[in-house]
């Protein structure tokens, strides 16, 4: 689960040219706008990660004007996501700024609480979640299937001593699509579809992802792949177009691009060519490949690599990369598998809400 606020420390401050009133801390692999003098080098501070949504409370209220956001409420009348102050990635004086940092003291146990301990509960915060368009789910089935590993990647501004023990292996590189995660698995002889958080009653054919489905076949194009690899097995893409997170690309159809087959017997994700070899026959395109390279980069020249258009569409800034090495890897840090996303600071800055 993603940390959105711990205790850290502040590793380096630096200048922000033409500007005086404020300067730059660095915080893990993140870049944070401050007001000038506020912290020094070493300082152990509350750092809020972005898409942190922070409660109504006194010590947030400043907040209020720049990013105040009210309750989101699902189609049952329920609270879907309370209404709070989210914090987003912004550009300041030229500078990218993500996250925001607070005093130890809005903490009990203040000076003596570990770096890296998770305060997210305790300062009332939870995930930002941008509202879903009513119709395009349809009707839910169920909770996600726990024999299908869910769909995320872990951003490399958490990742510089991952970064340093994988040197010199070799990576895929491929465009991060934002659009939503659609899984389809073959499992124990039955036909599943899921969004993120979610298993889709396959009935409802006024979902997106069943059309999805079953324009491609895939109840049975799964099933005639699980027969013929011998193992059941789950495919996992970025459904893009018409309807979905504002058709970025503009696409004139909805369509899909696979970023992960996995063998649900191991739980172990193919590699990028074999997956391709698994995809190509039933129709299936993968997410844009844009290189392989030899990992030997720090946060900030991946973040840089990050940067740059989409290869759907020249006039669309890419939402980020994906890196996964050529051969998959285990890791700790990235829930098992190495396996890790860098965002585009220009993507955030113009679409995030
Ligand atoms: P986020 O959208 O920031 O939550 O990042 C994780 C999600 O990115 C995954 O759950 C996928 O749905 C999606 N994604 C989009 N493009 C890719 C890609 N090229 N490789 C892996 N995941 C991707
Ligand atoms: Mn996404």
């Amino acid at each position: 689960m993603r940390k959105l606020a711990t205790i850290q420390t502040i590793t380096a401050i630096e200048p922000i040219r033409n500007a005086d009133s404020i300067e730059l801390v660095r915080i893990l692999g993140w870049a944070v706008v401050v007001k000038r003098g506020e912290y020094r080098v070493g300082d152990t501070v509350i750092y809020c990660e972005v898409d942190s949504l922070l409660p109504e409370r006194p010590e947030f209220e400043f907040l209020r004007n720049s990013c105040f956001k009210p309750a989101q409420i699902d189609a049952a009348g329920n609270i879907a996501v309370p209404a709070g102050f989210r914090i987003r990635t912004v550009k300041l004086r030229g500078q990218y700024s993500q996250g925001i940092c607070f005093p130890l003291s809005m903490v009990r146990g203040g000076d003596s609480i570990p770096i890296g301990t998770e305060v997210t509960a305790e300062l009332g915060i939870v995930k930002w979640e941008p509202p879903i368009p009513a119709g395009m789910v349809g009707k839910i089935k169920g909770p996600f299937p726990d024999f299908v590993p869910k769909t995320d990647e872990t951003r490399v501004q958490l990742l510089a001593d991952v970064l340093e023990r994988h040197r010199g292996k070799e990576f895929v590189v491929t465009e991060k699509l934002d659009g939503s995660s659609f899984t389809a698995f073959h499992y124990q002889s039955g036909f599943g579809i899921c969004s993120r958080n979610q298993w889709i009653d396959e009935t409802d054919s006024s979902s997106k992802y069943v059309t999805i489905a079953s324009s491609f076949q895939l109840r049975e194009k799964l099933a005639e792949t699980t027969a013929r690899l011998g193992f059941d097995l789950a495919i996992q893409g970025e459904m893009i177009g018409p309807g979905i997170q504002g058709n970025k690309y503009k696409l004139g159809f909805v369509t899909l691009r696979v970023f992960n087959v996995i063998n649900l017997a191991t739980r172990k994700l193919l590699d990028f060519e074999q997956m391709q070899e698994v995809i190509r026959p039933l129709g299936l395109a993968p997410v844009p490949f844009l290189e392989s390279l030899t990992l030997n980069h720090t946060v900030d020249e991946l973040m840089e690599l990050a940067e740059g258009k989409s290869v759907l569409n020249e006039s669309t800034l890419r939402e980020g990369i994906v890196l996964r090495p050529t051969v998959e890897t285990y890791e700790e840090e990235t829930s098992g598998r190495l396996s890790f996303k860098a965002i585009n600071p220009a993507f955030l800055v113009k679409y995030e809400e």
